[in-house]
């Protein structure tokens, strides 16, 4: 099964996505996670990145699906994607390497979480990209580019609505039923 988070900065997809995935031995991708990686790596591509990450706005398409074929391989189990796409340019590259591979978005988690609470939670994360002015960007580039995927997935019938307030556990367990509600998700990529 490959699953899409969507939602918001600080909605908690990154927090939900890893206690996810090691619960259900899903692979945990995160684009952001590995940008950070690549910042850490080399000098010009590093730089680049970092110039679009700090001001809180998108890493171009193009790079962004290049590290995400890269970071699909032979995967046996499940995927989680967290943080990917943000585009729609990103959701149809998705859809095509997917398809390449017989495979395709089965299901997408939409978090949702009332907008005080999601400010709160980005602030008090205090990554180095998490001043309130960037994060005030982010929530603007997200409504633009991201929000839009929201319709894009509903068309499909792959979306699920779930509610990101209250406990760790308790929205974990609501993810786990808008996962799990039809029986045909055991881990395994379906065809
Ligand atoms: P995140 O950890 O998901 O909040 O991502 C941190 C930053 O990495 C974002 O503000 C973007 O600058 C960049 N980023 C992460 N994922 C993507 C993506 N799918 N497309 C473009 N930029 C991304």
């Amino acid at each position: 099964m490959r699953v899409v988070f969507l939602g918001p900065p600080g909605v908690g997809k990154g927090t939900q996505a890893s206690i996810f995935c090691r619960n259900n031995d899903f692979r945990h991708i995160s684009t952001g996670e590995l940008l950070r990686n690549a910042l850490e790596l080399d000098g010009e591509m590093g730089q680049k990145i970092r110039k679009f990450m700090e001001a809180g706005d998108l890493v171009p398409d193009d790079l962004m699906l290049g590290m995400i074929e890269s970071a699909l391989v032979d995967e046996q189990n499940g995927v989680v994607f967290d943080g990917f796409p943000r585009t729609e340019v990103q959701a149809r590259g998705l859809d095509d390497l997917l398809e390449k591979r017989n495979e395709r978005v089965d299901r997408v988690v939409l978090l949702i979480a009332d907008e005080a609470e999601v400010i709160r939670r980005v602030l008090a994360r205090g990554r180095s990209d998490d001043t309130l002015e960037t994060v005030r960007h982010r929530f603007e580039v997200y409504d633009a580019s991201t929000a839009p995927l929201i319709e894009y997935y509903r068309e499909r019938g792959t979306l699920r609505e779930v509610d990101g307030m209250g406990a760790i556990s308790e929205i974990q367990e609501r993810i786990h039923n808008a996962l799990m509600d039809d029986g045909s998700a055991n881990g395994r990529s379906a065809g």
